[in-house]
């Protein structure tokens, strides 16, 4: 394979187990947007499914529609919505939704059907949510809906802008108690993300939800790893595609930022930024071949990079892996995060449809 992300979905449903156990057992979502954070939506629902998660989440109706259409039955929650959306479709398909301002909750209400919605408040990230001054409006307006048939409030939520942010949890509880005055009785209110989920339990709530943890990455930027056992699920490797030996004073790549100090052979890797490896990798990114650790030579191109591999065994065929469990003694995602200025997230999330994906349980 040219260029492989070998998804472990054992790893994924064992990490879903252990954090559920991290929450004393309760009820999880499990995040599965942007293609399941790159390592395929629908694989990865199922494999938390199997660990436990009751509750999947994606930022779009059209994740959640294609969920449903591989037959995945689990409660799920969208978010986030083209201004023109017709919501009859979800709601049809039970996909619970999102709801951040009045004139969204008005087109739920009044699409076809009985839409069930989680509020969202915006107690402090400056994102998607009703602002603080809007919150009465919109309980009012969503209770009124309710009583009238035409929606069911199951929800009220709302996102950290960090993982320790108690400002956000008081914010939090000023919106339950305004929602509460106004006869709302949503039976799952829901804050935390992985970071605080695991660090922060007054934000836990009635469901915590696991995005970034369940894939097997800490949550936390700076590569520090929770106290719950968690295994990278993603391995990203390539094919040498070409080896061939240079003399000393070879440019490589474009800019010849790489000038082989020595004869030396250099190997090929038909991944690029095209296939989601950052450019800001260039000259930094870790790469191991036959258990040995280089650097990306010179600049990341839109389809490849080089590595300089000395006079080591290198050949055409052999494996290189730019990021897995570095369990196994290769780099990590959070290695490749170090060297480009980025978060973890990034990394697994940008890899690009010329990977191919394949499945390990
Ligand atoms: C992406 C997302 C999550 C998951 O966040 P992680 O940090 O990956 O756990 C949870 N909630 C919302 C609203 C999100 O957008």
């Amino acid at each position: 394979m040219m260029r492989e992300a070998l998804i472990d979905l054992g790893a994924i449903s064992g990490n879903v187990e252990n954090l559920r156990a991290a929450v004393g057992g309760m009820t999880s979502m499990v995040v599965v947007k942007a293609n399941g954070y790159g390592h395929g939506a629908t694989q990865s629902a199922r494999a938390a499914v199997a660990g436990g998660a009751d509750w999947l989440g994606v930022v779009d109706i059209d994740e959640a529609l294609e969920l449903r259409a591989a037959g995945i039955q689990t409660p799920v929650l969208a978010w986030l919505h083209d201004p023109d959306q017709d919501f009859a479709e979800a709601i049809a398909a039970r996909i619970d939704l999102g709801v951040s301002y009045l004139e969204q909750l008005d087109r739920v209400a009044a699409a076809s059907g009985t839409g069930q919605i989680h509020l969202k408040v915006d107690t402090g990230l400056g994102r998607n949510g009703a602002a603080p001054g809007d919150w009465a409006a919109l309980f009012d307006a969503a209770a009124a809906h309710e009583r009238a048939g035409r929606i069911v409030v199951r929800g009220i939520f709302s996102h950290l802008a960090g993982v320790s942010d108690t400002d956000q949890v008081a914010s939090f509880e000023q919106a339950l108690a305004e929602a509460a005055a106004t006869g709302l009785t949503p039976e799952l209110v829901h804050l935390a993300a992985s970071g605080a989920a695991l660090d922060v339990p007054n934000s836990r709530f009635d469901m915590v939800r696991f995005g970034v943890a369940a894939y097997g990455l800490s949550p936390y930027s700076g590569g520090s790893h929770p106290a719950v056992s968690l295994t990278p699920a993603m391995q990203l490797s390539g094919a040498v595609v070409s080896a061939k030996r240079v003399k000393a004073g070879t440019g490589v790549s474009y800019g010849h930022e790489h000038v082989v100090p020595r004869d030396t052979t250099l190997a090929l890797i038909p991944l690029g930024y095209g296939d989601g490896i950052p450019r800001h990798g260039s000259g930094a990114g870790p790469i191991s071949i036959k258990g040995k650790r280089y650097t990306v030579a010179g600049r990341v191109a839109m389809d490849q990079v080089v590595v300089d591999v000395g006079d080591d065994d290198v050949a055409v065929g052999d494996r290189a892996i730019f990021f897995g469990d570095p369990a196994t003694g290769v780099p990590s995602a959070d290695d490749w995060a170090e060297a480009c200025g980025t978060i973890n997230y990034e990394i697994v999330t940008r890899i690009g449809n010329r990977v191919v994906r394949r499945y390990t349980s």
